[in-house]
């Protein structure tokens, strides 16, 4: 390399400034660095890293999934806002269709914690409200429409729940969800054989 030259590290340089901001103001937490950062990464492929760093190699292969980066992305947070928003929406819409209105409006998270799972029906305790999760990853991966179908899973977990029913994947459980089109089972095993937590 000549002297003045640099090396080629086109559109990675702001996404490292960006990261180097998100990260001094706690909006990404360091451990999360390991996530795929994209959905477009073939199925066979390894997923795409975003790591600390100087980038590994140039030339050719450095335009990776981070070459179509818009330079302004929402942050992470608004995306997750985002999303559960479209996801409370579509609670609203598949309670009507196919719930007849029956159950409650409850808070719909997007978790960047749940890595093993799509999702889960979280109960109501005495101090914690009703709450459905949905992972991001699984968003990220799989799209919208595999997440409404898990969304449909888990609003069966929540009709056992204001029904007073035990929620579990019985038999009462598969009679509801193929009245509702729910998948009995999650389609993808995800890290562990039971794809949900029900406390
Ligand atoms: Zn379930």
């Amino acid at each position: 390399m000549g002297s003045g030259e640099r090396p080629v590290r086109t559109g990675c340089g702001a996404v490292f400034r960006a990261l180097k901001r998100l990260l001094q103001r706690g909006v990404v937490d360091p451990t999360q660095l390991a996530l795929p950062l994209r959905d477009a990464v073939e199925p066979t492929a390894p997923p795409a890293r975003l790591t600390v760093g100087p980038p590994a190699t140039t030339g050719p292969r450095s335009r990776g999934p981070l070459a179509g980066t818009p330079r302004r992305r929402k942050t992470a947070e608004e995306q997750d806002v985002a999303a559960a928003a479209r996801l409370t929406a579509r609670h609203a819409e598949l309670n009507a269709e196919r719930f007849g209105g029956a159950l409650q409006s409850i808070p719909i998270e997007v978790s960047r914690r749940l890595r093993s799972r799509l999702g889960y029906y979280r109960v109501a305790t005495p101090r914690c409200h009703s709450l459905i999760v949905i992972s991001r990853r699984h968003l990220r991966r799989h799209g919208w429409a595999e997440v409404f179908d898990t969304l449909v899973h888990e609003m069966v977990h929540q009709w056992q729940d204001e029904s007073g029913l035990p929620v579990d994947h019985g038999a009462q459980f598969r009679e509801k969800a193929r009245a509702v089109g729910a998948l009995p089972r999650a389609r993808r095993p995800v890290g562990t054989a039971e794809n949900e937590r029900h406390p």
